[in-house]
């Protein structure tokens, strides 16, 4: 009876969880999307609790508040901007978890001198495996996001052999680990090749490609904690594994098609160096503007596209963009933003910060949308983006970027591009369109460009 109890609280967890995502995809719902998870994940968890084989509940207990206590404090005190790091701590410390559990499970089984079936080894080393890699992988993730290791991808020849050969090792003490079960020495071996395949996989692909490593490894998490929710039989943990795997994998696809790659090509392809130099490009072309020279060119204009990026996110300049944005569109100039699937650092996140200041969705136009409409567009004003600009994507077939999709914002009369110095973006390349005889480049911090402009237009 406690057991269809138990089951029925699981299911009630797992219905939360998928109404949850529902309101997640969008952001008008995404606050209560987010709420109504946690509701349910605070069910299966207090259910957890309440089943007898949890001998050890005031470990659980004090791990409970250490893990609350410092999972408040990265939320109250992380930057909006580092949140792409967190996400990456937070998919890899739930792959570890899942491969530590799924091994301690299988000590436990071992020593009570029980020896688990086939189908519980078998989930034990998917465990491992997926959540060595997450682990490891996400670790590599952090450090190229918060720029301690170098963004470029590290390739080296017989590169794909190499990773062939460790993804082999670990599927081979993985197969001898399920055919004697009692050899747990082979599922610490094995967490450790899968470790070192996590490093080569992710050190091998290049900073523009992230968004969709990170969206990767997010499924890789969910997927490890599923094969654990196997290892434990617990319907919960299979559950919202396989939603967070689920989610996940749909999140990858979608960040390929910004991207405009296959995921094979981003995890195996081999896209070359940059060849021009920045003093190629930007010699002497580059044309420095000031505010009030931008107030007076936005004074004449009647249609403007703001494009934000990560830059704008540096700077919390949100606030100061949507002055500008009530400014003139109080003098009749119609202003739309052209948001890249990819800008800044995180799925969406030039949305959540234009939401956060009140900008309506309507006017946030996707690129498929905008693209079209920079042809009849007098200004463009990029702020603090780059790469999601760069026009080499499309003329440059061995550049990094080649092929993305990016904001065509050179087609409009005259763009003016506010960043802080002719240095490039997380890709890491040079940019032509700074060079373009239609650009101006305004130096400076995003939010005192735009409050400059604002004020100089306010004078004019
Ligand atoms: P980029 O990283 O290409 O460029 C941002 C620009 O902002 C920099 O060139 C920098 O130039 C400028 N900047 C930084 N601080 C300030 C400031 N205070 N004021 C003004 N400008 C500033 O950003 P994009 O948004 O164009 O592109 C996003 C990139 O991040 C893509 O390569 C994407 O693949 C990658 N990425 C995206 C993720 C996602 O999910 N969205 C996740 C991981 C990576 P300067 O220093 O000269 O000011």
């Amino acid at each position: 009876m406690k057991e269809v109890l138990v089951n029925l609280a699981y299911l009630v967890a797992a219905s939360l969880f998928i109404f949850g995502l529902k309101n997640l995809s969008h952001p008008r719902t995404a606050v209560r999307g987010n709420l109504i998870g946690s509701v349910g994940m605070l069910i299966a968890v207090l259910v957890t609790l309440l089943d007898r084989r949890i001998v050890d509940l005031p470990l659980i207990i004090a791990g409970l508040v250490l893990g609350a206590s410092i999972g408040m404090l990265l939320a109250l005190r992380v930057q909006m901007t580092a949140m792409p790091q967190l996400v990456a701590i937070f998919n890899g410390l739930g792959g570890g978890a899942s491969a530590l559990v799924a091994g301690t499970a299988l000590h436990e089984a071992v020593s009570r001198g029980t020896v688990p079936d086939t189908h519980l080894t078998t989930a034990t080393v998917a465990s491992g495996i997926i959540g060595a890699v997450t682990f490891f992988g996400s670790g590599v993730a952090f450090g190229k996001l918060q720029g301690l290791i170098r963004e470029r991808p590290i390739r080296y020849s017989g590169e794909q052999v190499v990773k062939a050969a460790v993804f082999t090792v670990s599927l081979l003490l993985g197969a001898l680990l399920v055919a004697g079960p009692d050899r747990i020495y082979l599922y610490w071996l094995m967490v450790g090749v899968a470790s070192v395949l996590g490093v080569l996989l992710t050190i091998a692909i290049g900073g523009a490609d992230m968004p969709v490593v990170i969206a990767l490894l997010n499924s890789y998490s969910g997927l490890a904690a599923a094969a654990t929710g196997f290892v434990l039989q617990n319907n919960a943990l299979i559950i919202s594994g396989s939603l967070v795997g689920a989610s996940g994998i749909i999140l990858t696809n979608l960040m390929c098609k910004a991207m405009n790659r296959s995921l094979l090509n981003v995890l195996f392809g081999g896209f070359g160096e940059v060849v021009s130099t920045e003093e190629d490009i930007y010699e002497g072309k580059v044309k420095a503007t000031t505010p009030e020279e931008v107030a007076l060119i936005l004074e004449g204009a009647r249609r403007v596209v703001i494009v934000p990026g990560y830059g704008m996110a540096v700077a919390q300049a949100q606030y100061a963009v949507r002055d500008l944005f009530n400014l003139l569109e109080s003098r009749g100039v119609e202003v739309e933003f052209g948001i890249h699937p990819v800008a800044g650092r995180m799925p969406g996140h030039m949305n959540v910060l234009l939401a956060e200041v009140d900008i309506p969705y309507e006017k946030m136009k996707e690129l498929e949308e905008i693209n079209p409409t920079f042809d009849q567009t007098d200004v463009v004003i990029v702020i603090g983006a780059n790469d999601v600009v760069n026009p080499s994507a499309q003329t440059d077939p061995k550049s990094p970027i080649a092929g993305m999709p990016v904001l065509e914002v050179w087609r409009a009369k005259t763009v003016v591009v506010i960043k802080r110095s002719l240095s490039p973006g997380f890709a890491g390349i040079p940019n032509p369109l700074f060079a373009m005889d239609n650009t101006l480049m305004l130096f400076a911090d995003a939010k005192k460009a735009v409050q400059d402009i604002v004020n100089a237009l306010k004078e004019t």
